[in-house]
């Protein structure tokens, strides 16, 4: 499937049904799977043949989105987790362990930043944050011999900053580090980050790869382009695994996919849901076609806001005084997605009231799916933020999240319109 263009994949990849088979994925609600030899099991056990015995390690409903999935961002393995905190959470666990260190942006998802800055050093795993903005000298000052994974979002949420793919990249070649990127709010309709150097991809696919906002899920891709062999770093790739007979995961084609799932995916146990990874899949087969129209919808309404009177300042990446325009204009050149953030003027009252005053679009915790919604960080994802987390993760107390739906621009902000006018 390769060859295809992306709309093509978003609609073709993952499943490819025999004659007289369903058309799209059959949902395989089975925790087990049937062999006649016991030998076959017991070469599926040591990984020596694929196929399916356990569905907290694989089932054909899971594969075909993974296979969809790996297939948009062009890697070469894709495994399926329960959400995107889970993907994020076994990632960083397939390269890491006691002792280790991960860098990381500052500007992430409030639920990554509690992870890495909280529950991670309960376990021993330091995370080091830097500023995206900052010159390449000062991030690379964070890395020394046990740093395992530098960690960034392309389009932060909630911030909107976007990723410096060159600099982040550079960093991570010189010192052969494993550069993971959660693509969640960009997808690969709008930006493959492994074309700029990206050697991991990780997605909460809650947002816009289901679209719909109907079901949790989450996936680590594998992009193939980074060399564990001999590489000092990663002791953990290089040394047999005894719970497999001494394979070398370094050895393998897929070393970083065939790590997380035997070890990983095995003791963790945080695997998709048949269930989930149907809805997700068919989500995918519109992804392109929703991703242009939450860009165009996004755009018109940036303008619109980046006008009023009663907007202190607006941000997304498709202004041409946004910070982030240049960068997005290199690396998203065909749309930027329909994700932005804008400050009402006045006190935090008014955000309160501007959003009580919706009717079309909705409050929510949700983002990226088929409808607009909005959403007040400062008092409710980054609520256990302090006053000066919320700063480092670029969130001021009077940031309105907004998601743009694909419903008709005008609505949207005919609705905008009549909110502001009571604020
Ligand atoms: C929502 C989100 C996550 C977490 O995903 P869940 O599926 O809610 O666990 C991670 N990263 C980003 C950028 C997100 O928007």
């Amino acid at each position: 499937m390769k060859n295809y263009k992306l709309d093509t994949l978003c609609v073709q990849a993952g499943y490819t049904p025999k004659t007289g088979e369903s058309r799209i994925p059959p949902i395989y609600q089975s925790t087990t799977y049937y062999y006649e030899k016991t030998k076959d099991m017991a070469d599926l056990f040591d990984l020596k043949s694929d196929g399916y015995f356990y569905s907290r390690l694989s089932n054909p409903t899971v594969a075909a989105f993974e296979g969809k999935v790996a297939a948009l961002e062009n890697g070469v393995c894709a495994i399926g987790c329960a959400s995107g905190m889970s993907a994020t959470t076994l990632a960083v666990f397939t390269v890491a362990g006691a002792g280790d260190n991960i860098v990381s942006s500052s500007a992430i998802y409030g639920g990554t930043y509690n992870l890495f800055a909280i529950t991670l050093p309960k376990l021993g795993i330091e995370c080091r944050f830097f500023n995206p903005d900052a010159p390449a000298e000062e991030i690379e000052k964070l890395i020394d011999g046990n740093t395992k994974m530098i960690f960034t979002e392309t389009v932060a949420n909630p911030a909107i900053v976007v990723l410096d793919f060159d600099k982040i990249a550079g960093i991570a070649k010189k010192h052969n580090v494993l550069f993971a990127v959660d693509n969640t709010l960009a997808t690969p309709a709008l930006c493959r980050p492994k074309e700029f150097g990206a050697h991991l991809v990780i997605h909460s696919s809650t947002k816009y790869l289901d679209g719909h906002a109907a079901a949790l899920g989450g996936v680590i891709v594998d992009l193939g382009n980074f060399n564990f062999k001999n590489n000092a770093r990663y002791q953990s790739f290089n040394k047999p695994d005894e719970s497999y007979h001494g394979l070398v995961y370094a050895d393998l084609p897929v070393a970083f996919g065939t790590k997380c799932r035997a070890q990983m995916i095995r003791d963790m146990g945080a695997i998709m849901s048949p269930q989930n990874a149907f809805i997700s899949f068919i989500g995918c087969d519109t992804l392109a076609l929703r991703m242009e129209r939450h860009s165009k919808n996004a755009e018109k309404i940036a303008k619109f806001l980046s006008e009023h009177p009663k907007i202190e300042w607006i941000n997304h990446p498709s202004l041409k005084n946004n910070r982030y325009h240049k960068l997005a204009q290199k690396y998203m050149p065909n749309g930027q997605g329909g994700m932005m953030s804008f400050g009402i003027k006045g006190s935090v009252d008014k955000c309160a009231a501007f959003m009580e005053a919706l009717n079309l679009i909705t409050q929510e915790t949700h983002v990226a799916d088929v409808r607009s919604c909005v959403l007040h960080p400062a008092s409710t994802t980054h609520r256990q933020l302090s006053e000066s987390d919320l700063k480092a993760a670029g969130v001021p107390h009077n940031l309105i999240r907004l998601s743009v739906g694909i419903e008709n621009a005008e609505d949207i902000i005919e609705d905008l319109a009549q909110a502001l006018e009571k604020v």
